[in-house]
């Protein structure tokens, strides 16, 4: 019988692994690669605060999964993991049902010879009283799209108003690089709103407020990127709060350890993370604090051979560092969904499988049309900062770096032209 691979979580990193094992293993009938996902559609997730923001309309970015597992010579099955029977080797899917709650699909179980797990994080909000209910995340696409659309409802009403508009407080929990970029993509929106004729709140009057424990702005990053970061934003007239934790968040805004009070209408969540809470308790595999599951270098999780777990979902170790695992990051995940190809071949073949060893590249920072700031690291590069049009350019290039690997160079070329294109056809904004 030919050998299934399961993919459970189509990704930054499950979607490249299945469109590349499709494309070798799959077209030539050596292995049956099944993608398992929660949604129908994929978008890269290190979009989502443009989504936030508005600056990215989701509908025109979104990739297929049904398309491209044909286009690719996979199986694509909608459904959402829940539970693992390792003696049987089968994963267990949630039922499927639709808006009224009638049941489209029934709970299922799916087969396996290898499964890989990829399915992400979500943020963590460390049990803060409050976060849960007044806070909104920029985990998945859906709750993206319902920032902007609250975002866009307090500008309609404005504008509609008879009286004085009042200005929109937005406090953001956590000066990473999503708190920041979207921070940034807000105050370009605040712009590009009123440009449309949404006047009654002026940019000014969109009040951002970032608030971080850490000691200073982009804390896991390198200081000398961090440093043009905090310039900028300061610049932009965000409002920076470090050395403060957010202890409770209300409906009317967050208050600090120490007693600070900040008042807020949106409040956004954009700190921490941790893997989906089922990963703690999966028949019997060994998972760490944040339920990511343990593996090793060979991605393998450390107690099944058969079942390999990677990006944000995984607590690799980091090669040459004591309890350093390796960070939660697409470049991470697209790491290893390479290395997983060569994985599976040798796996195959019976031969032994590969080792993993992260390689950061460097950190690109994109502070919206305003500027972009980072570091490139590289054998001939050395260790480079950028900042402005040539960081910008890297940023961007990194989704498109993702999308070749999706769709390959030709289709990544149109679909390039297709962008530039909507620039000029479609409003900058989404407006809807
Ligand atoms: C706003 C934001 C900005 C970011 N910016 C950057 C950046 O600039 N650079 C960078 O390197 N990283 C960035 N990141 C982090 C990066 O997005 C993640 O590290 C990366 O997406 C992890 O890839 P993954 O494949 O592990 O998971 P994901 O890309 O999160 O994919 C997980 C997939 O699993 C599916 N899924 C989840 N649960 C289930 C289930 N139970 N059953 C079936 N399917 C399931 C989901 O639908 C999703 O498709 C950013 C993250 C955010 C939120």
């Amino acid at each position: 019988m030919t050998h299934r691979i399961v993919i459970v979580g189509g990704g930054a990193g499950g979607l490249e692994l299945a469109t590349r094992l499709g494309r070798t293993l799959g077209k030539h009938q050596k292995a049956c690669i099944t993608l398992v996902d929660a949604n129908l559609t994929h978008i890269w997730k290190p979009l989502m605060h443009e989504i936030a923001a508005g600056s990215l309309n989701s509908s025109a970015d979104e990739l297929n999964y049904v398309a491209q597992a044909k286009w690719n010579h996979f199986q694509f099955q909608i459904g959402r993991m829940t539970g693992l029977d390792r003696t049987s080797k089968q994963i267990r899917l949630a039922a499927i049902t639709d808006e009224k709650g009638k049941e489209i699909l029934a709970e299922r179980t799916l087969p396996y010879d290898t499964l890989v797990i990829s399915i992400g994080s979500n943020t963590n909000d460390f049990g803060t009283p409050g976060a849960a209910e007044h806070c909104l995340f920029l985990d998945t696409r859906a709750q993206a799209e319902r920032f902007h659309q609250r975002l866009l409802n307090h500008y309609l009403h404005a504008q509609a108003s008879t009286e004085n508009a009042a200005p929109i407080d937005v406090a953001i929990v956590g000066a990473g690089a999503t708190g920041v970029e979207l921070a940034a993509e807000l105050r370009n929106a605040a712009h590009q709103l009123v440009s449309y004729g949404l006047d009654r709140i002026q940019p000014d009057d969109l009040r951002i407020t970032i608030i971080e424990a850490g000691p200073r702005v982009l804390p896991a990053l390198p200081e000398r990127i961090g440093e043009p970061v905090a310039q900028q934003l300061k610049k932009l007239g965000v409002r920076l709060i470090t050395g403060a934790a957010v202890s409770s968040i209300t409906e009317d805004g967050l208050t600090t350890k120490d007693g600070e009070f900040i008042p807020a209408t949106l409040k956004v969540w954009a700190a921490g993370i941790r893997a989906p809470a089922f990963l703690a308790d999966l028949d019997g595999l060994e998972s760490n604090r944040i339920n990511q599951l343990v593996v090793r270098p060979t991605l393998q999780t450390t107690r099944d051979d058969d079942i390999f777990a990677f990006g944000d979902c995984a607590a690799c170790p980091m090669s040459g560092e004591d309890n350093r695992n390796v960070p939660p990051r697409a470049q991470a995940a697209h790491q290893q969904a390479s290395l997983l190809v060569k994985s599976m071949k040798a796996r195959l073949k019976g031969e032994a499988l590969p080792e993993y060893h992260y390689k950061d590249y460097g950190s690109l920072i994109s502070l919206s049309r305003y500027s972009a700031v980072g570091n490139l690291m590289g054998n001939l590069t050395g260790n480079i900062m950028l900042e402005g049009w040539l960081a910008r350019m890297f940023y961007v290039s990194l989704y498109r770096l993702h999308q070749r690997a999706l769709y390959g160079n030709f289709r990544t070329l149109l679909l390039l032209i297709n962008d530039h294109l909507g620039h000029t056809l479609r409003p900058r904004l989404k407006l809807h």
